[in-house]
């Protein structure tokens, strides 16, 4: 399906279409899944596509299915889906957990602490009363890397 679009004053505006859902494919801890496990992994496929994280499958077999985030490297992400089968025949599976805390990258995980972080929001909060609404931009080494 091609995805529509049309020109608006110069700026192609696109329309909503289907996979712009499928970031929000996992609403909680009551969906269910009637296609059994491949169905999850169907979701699974449909997320990556639509988010461009990186999964990683922490434990799979005919009952159960865990992934998590490890869309950065050395950074613990937070995002993690648990799901388990409900039916004796496995082909309902639920969520049982889901951390959708959306990829919030743990700094405790790198050398950066929350200290920095308090000290960067200060030093713009405090830039942005000085220079008022001129225009700045930054140069930093110290992004995502
Ligand atoms: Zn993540």
């Amino acid at each position: 399906m091609a995805r529509k679009s049309y020109m608006d004053e110069g700026n192609e505006v696109a329309k909503n279409y289907i996979s712009d859902t499928w970031a929000d494919i996992f609403d909680d801890t009551h969906q269910f899944f009637h296609g059994g496990i491949e169905s999850v992994r169907i979701a699974l496929d449909k997320y990556r596509l639509r988010t461009g994280y990186k999964l990683e499958k922490v434990k799979i077999d005919q009952t159960r299915l865990t992934y998590r985030c490890v869309s950065k490297p050395n950074f613990k992400c937070s995002w993690h889906l648990h799901t388990v089968a409900v039916n004796k025949s496995n082909e309902v599976f639920k969520i049982k957990k889901y951390v959708k805390k959306a990829h919030l990258w743990s700094w405790n995980a790198s050398e950066k602490s929350n200290k920095n972080i308090d000290n960067w929001m200060w030093f713009m909060k405090n830039l942005k009363e000085c220079v008022d609404d001129r225009e700045i931009t930054f140069i930093t080494d110290n992004g995502e890397g």
